[in-house]
């Protein structure tokens, strides 16, 4: 028998357990995915799918040679003469695609979102998984600091959408890219003379990428940069503009921030601003999403202009997570308004046309079918009718038939009448409000 790959779960029309994880029914994916979309509609952010497919060289690049995501979690995919890897996130593929199509031509500030599975070969654990979801805004073209506010702002109104409390967002500016320099060097000057008592992943980290070293989790580590020099301190006057700016527009709307100076993120491309969305309810896995203005990518990719830009990405397994802990019911499969049960050749014929009809009309409507061995009989036919979980079975014999009606049974009423088959739509619509 096979089974879905680890860190993976397939989505069934109803919840289930799947590796210790509760998984939501389609419904519940699809009442979320339409709440995202609705709150972008209204923010006036238009969507974009990129392939699940993209070169190498655009993630490599585009999050950064030395990340966690390129150097140990792509899923890539050789083929003849190419390798392509599973998106890991959909910033950089956004960004090929706005530059790839010119979108940016018009002038102006464009405004994306996108919502999509992201592929990832970590550890799996609660609320981390190796193909999960994300949805995020990209808002590209502009450096002006009410982007960023924008996009803080649309990353609040989805979960404020959803009824989610108890969030913390979590601020920081990492200042320009030429601030950078500057300030790498002073680290690792003032962890230079502790190295051996860093982790084997940090001394590595102080060679190739030390902004990274800021959010160890080590509490040693921790110890060792309590007096080290601050990011902050390095920030130029023009970031540091930005970075005020968007603090007094977040207070003008009233969004709640926690300035942490260690919050640096994953990812290679952010400059200036970057937050992150957390909830205490999640456990170990405490971001909702995350996100910042990354100036540098367009160039990183390619591109001979630099386009300023600031964005999220959030995931949609985690948003669940956040639902369940404050018990928000999620929707769960609908209910057919009728299931067809016949007896007879004639009255099987008549019931798939009937079924027809009624759908065309705008019912939901299941036919009761033999399971292999099952039979035909009235009683395994009215078995498949409660198992679908209809509301009324409509029951077609030679009888009815002969009469130009049909026998509608409520299933929960357990009562029954007889309808004409021309008032059967109206009969079934009118009953199916209740329960
Ligand atoms: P990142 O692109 O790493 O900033 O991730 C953005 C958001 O995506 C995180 O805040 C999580 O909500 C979600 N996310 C990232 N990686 C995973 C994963 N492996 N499994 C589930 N959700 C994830």
């Amino acid at each position: 028998m096979f089974q879905t790959i680890r860190g993976t779960f397939d989505v069934l029309p109803a919840t289930h357990e799947s590796g210790g994880s509760r998984v939501p029914g389609t419904p519940a994916w699809r009442h979320v995915e339409a709440v995202v979309r609705d709150v972008m509609a209204r923010h006036a952010f238009e969507e974009i799918r990129t392939p699940a497919l993209e070169p190498v060289e655009l993630v490599a690049r585009g999050v950064g040679a030395t990340t966690d995501i390129v150097t140990k979690e792509m899923f890539t995919v050789e083929r003849t003469r190419e390798t392509y890897v599973l998106r890991p996130e959909v910033t950089a593929p956004v960004m090929r695609a706005y530059l790839q199509h010119h979108l940016g031509a018009r002038g102006g500030a464009t405004r994306l979102f996108y919502l999509g599975a992201c592929f990832r070969a970590e550890r799996p654990q609660k609320g981390r998984f190796r193909q999960f979801h994300q949805f995020g805004t990209e808002l590209l073209g502009t450096d002006d600091a009410r982007a960023d506010a924008e996009v803080i702002a649309n990353l609040v109104a989805v979960y404020a959408a959803f009824g989610v409390t108890g969030t913390r967002l979590r601020l920081n500016t990492l200042g320009d890219a030429a601030d950078r320099p500057a300030f790498r060097d002073a680290l690792r000057e003032h962890l230079a003379p502790h190295a051996a008592d860093l982790s084997e992943t940090s001394r590595q980290r102080l060679a190739s990428n030390p902004l990274r070293l800021l959010d160890t989790k080590d509490a040693r580590e921790r110890a060792l940069l309590a007096d080290a020099p601050r990011l902050t301190d390095f920030v130029g006057p023009e970031a540091m503009d930005h970075y005020h700016a968007l603090k007094a527009y977040l207070d003008a709307l009233g969004i709640a921030y926690v300035e942490d100076p260690t919050l640096v993120r994953g990812l290679d491309y952010y400059t200036r601003t970057v937050f992150e969305l957390e909830s205490d309810a999640l456990g170990a896995q405490s971001a909702l999403g995350a996100g910042g203005r990354y100036d540098g990518l367009a160039e990183a990719v390619g591109s001979k202009a630099p386009v300023p830009a600031v964005g999220y990405a959030a995931g949609i397994e985690r948003l669940f997570l956040a639902l369940e802990a404050q018990g928000v019911a999620l929707p769960e499969a609908a209910r057919p308004d009728a299931c067809l049960v016949a007896l007879g050749d004639a009255a099987e014929r008549r019931a798939l046309v009937l079924a027809r009809d009624l759908r065309a009309a705008g019912l939901t409507v299941d036919v009761a079918l033999a399971s292999p061995g099952g039979g035909r009989s009235m009683k395994a036919q009215m078995k498949a009718a409660a198992r679908s979980g209809a509301r009324h079975a409509v029951l077609l014999g030679d009888d009815e038939l002969s009469r130009g009606a049909a026998g509608v049974r409520d299933l929960d009423a357990g009562t029954q009448t007889d309808v004409p088959l021309d008032a059967l739509a109206g009969a079934l619509t009118r009953d199916s409000g209740n329960g």
